[in-house]
């Protein structure tokens, strides 16, 4: 346990304010662009909300001040009439305010991941399987997850800012008057016109409000600071909430007990923190919790020292009883109005430690080097791709995944990959298509280092269907297509020549049958082998000039896998095809073999000279899977 919560204690809340605020302003920037509604809707209905309470005091003070003095019925029921009225416009403005302001909130609720999504979506590749940047992005979603800390948090502070503002100004306005207006010089309450006495009721005054926000501030810290904790805890929490989610996983699931021994197990320690008797819960029955009611008091003793002050000064002469309910409530929203901005203040420092999070991660840089050339469509394919001297290795990893790998691809033939598995096949697609750059050596298109062409130019010249490929819960013509217009009769020659035709006619509503069950009810489920099918439609959907099977036939039985090897040569056409394949037999028409082995290409050559070189390691795999199959039949 000990270990697992090593790095979930106390979090220190290092984040200056003057950097707090910096970065509250440019998440509020990034909000703006990308919910502007929230913001106005925000501003509209804090300042109604800041307001409503001054104009009923207003009202209701004319109304006691009739009661007091005058006592004219017409009066009365012109003020009773008129505070009925406004009272009910304003809650009515209110309401509207708030609704709207609801569904603003709705929208950023569901918006608040997206630049972390679309910040993912361009990073570079390479980064995407980097243990620190998954910390980060895990650190990122648990604090939203845990108490919206971060950009949720942020857009919080937004109205409570127009509210206390609003609420100061208009308390200023108020109770101006509470300090300038002078009881009567003969009146014993005359002392209260002494600048000395003003001085001493609004330093006290004053005096309460930062205490009573440095209260709220410093409890609600100790429960921020015990974010590290809490952001485990919800991890696991999360962790196995998606896990008894994945379908994938549901088998091994069931068959190995996970959900008992391995997961809830780890589960278990984790909630330990969130029982009744767990540090969190100890945390408002001890410092945490007497800071909060100290907060409180401060308030409740302010507020009668105000009506104290307001009605001496009444008795005194200074103003009428009606004018004392007025200042009193103006003088409380005042003092509300201070404490929300302390708080807000505070609260705005204290959440900058996990924007600071949230940024470092949308500002991490793209490493991969962006050239300027084109890639120009050339009509007749001519694009020459070579590995020169190119060595590989992982980012964070000791071991070469490739080494010293030299080839060239002729246009328009057809290569094939073999090699034990871990031997570097993959690695050399990856490094072919761009998702890393070479450790060492260089890739060359058309002469031209690879790095010196505009990414997206480059990549586009590859169609790809990788082994761990993935379909969209979208309707099949769209998945095939990779947009929502595509061209249906290109999309079904597609399906037709990765051989799921035949599936095609069973579809429910052909190519806008939905994949899957995510998005749509009636959506279809399709077995492995049909899944690859669709992924190499969707290669030669594409059209590029190279298009590379990394075993995506796995899932096909041989007879099938046989099947569309043979038609690939000739749906592949003038493009350059590169096929990884564990079965030898598959890739025996290619041009040329080559044979992998520890990251290096230890054999080129066509498929006969290979098997009749006795002493190399194509020969070994191809005895060991003609065996295989003779057995089999
Ligand atoms: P193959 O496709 O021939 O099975 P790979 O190209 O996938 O082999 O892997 C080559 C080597 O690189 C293996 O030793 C593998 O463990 C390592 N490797 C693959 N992917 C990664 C990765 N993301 N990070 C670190 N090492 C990796």
């Amino acid at each position: 346990m000990a270990s697992r919560t090593s790095n979930a204690g106390d979090e220190k809340i290092t984040c200056g304010f003057v950097r707090a605020w910096q970065l509250n302003l440019r998440c509020w920037k990034l909000w703006m662009e990308q919910v502007p509604g929230y913001f106005v809707s925000s501003l509209f209905s804090s300042v109604c909300t800041a307001l409503t309470p001054y104009v009923t005091l207003i009202l209701s003070a004319q109304i006691i001040s009739e009661l007091a003095g005058g006592r004219d019925p017409q009066r009365l029921l012109f003020w009773a009439v008129l505070t009925v009225v406004v009272t009910a416009l304003l809650a009515l403005l209110g309401g509207a305010l708030r609704q709207w302001n609801g569904f603003e909130q709705g929208r950023v609720a569901t918006e608040r991941f997206k630049p972390l999504a679309d910040k993912i979506t361009t990073l570079d590749y390479a980064e995407i399987d980097r243990q620190e940047l998954y910390d980060l992005y895990a650190q990122i979603r648990q604090n939203d997850t845990w108490r919206g800390l971060g950009f949720s948090e942020s857009l919080r502070y937004f109205p409570d800012l127009c509210k206390a503002v609003v609420q100061i100004l208009g308390g200023i306005g108020f109770t101006l008057t509470l300090f300038l207006t002078d009881v009567p010089a003969d009146s014993p309450m005359a002392f209260l016109n002494n600048p000395l006495s003003m001085l001493l009721v609004l330093g006290a005054m004053v005096a309460a409000v930062l205490i009573s926000s440095m209260c709220s501030s410093k409890s609600a810290m100790m429960m921020i600071q015990r974010a590290a904790m809490c952001r485990e805890a919800n991890r696991y929490a999360n962790f196995y909430g998606v896990m008894a989610l994945d379908d994938k996983r549901a088998a091994d699931l069931r068959i190995y007990c996970q959900q008992e021994k391995v997961c809830r197990h780890y589960m278990d320690e984790f909630e330990a923190h969130y029982t009744r008797f767990g540090p969190l819960a100890r945390l408002p029955r001890g410092k945490m919790g007497l800071l909060a009611g100290l907060s409180q008091a401060i308030s409740a003793l302010l507020t009668c020292f105000v009506y104290l002050f307001v009605c001496l000064k009444s008795w005194g002469g200074a103003f009428d009883v009606g004018s004392v309910t007025r200042y009193v409530g103006s003088a409380t929203q005042l003092f509300g109005g201070m404490t929300l901005l302390l708080k807000t203040l505070g609260n705005i420092r204290a959440n900058g430690e996990f924007l600071e999070l949230t940024f470092q991660f949308l500002d991490l840089p793209n490493h991969m080097y962006q050239g300027s050339l084109t890639t120009e469509k050339r009509a007749d394919r001519n694009y020459q791709v070579e590995f020169r001297d190119v060595s590989f290795r992982y980012p964070g990893s000791d071991s070469w995944a490739l080494r010293h790998v030299n080839v060239k691809f002729r246009i328009g033939s057809r290569l094939a990959v073999v090699g034990p598995n871990g031997s570097g096949k993959t690695t050399f697609i990856k490094l072919l298509c761009r998702l890393y750059d070479p450790t060492e050596g260089t890739i060359l298109l058309n002469g031209i280092d690879i790095r010196k062409y505009r990414y997206q130019d480059y990549i586009a010249l590859f169609s790809v269907v990788f082994q761990d490929f993935r379909l969209l819960s979208l309707p099949l013509g769209e998945n095939v297509a990779g947009s929502a217009a595509c061209d249906r009769d290109l999309v079904e020659r597609c399906l037709q020549d990765a051989g799921f035709g035949p599936r095609l006619k069973t579809m429910p509503k052909g190519l806008d049958t939905f994949l899957y069950k995510k998005l749509d009810k009636d959506g279809v489920e399709i077995s492995g082998g049909e899944a690859q099918k669709i992924a190499i439609a969707r290669a030669l959907y594409k059209d590029a000039p190279f298009i590379v099977l990394d075993e995506p036939t796995a899932a096909l039985d041989p007879i099938a896998e046989a099947d569309i090897y043979s038609k690939f040569d000739s749906i592949a056409g003038d493009k350059t095809a590169i096929y990884i394949s564990h079965r030898l037999s598959s890739c025996k028409f290619c041009d040329e073999i080559a044979v992998f082995d520890h990251g290096a290409i230890v054999q080129t050559g066509g498929h006969e000279t290979l098997v009749a070189d006795e002493t190399g390691l194509y020969h070994q795999l191809w005895q060991a899977q003609a065996q295989y199959y003779t057995k089999e039949s």
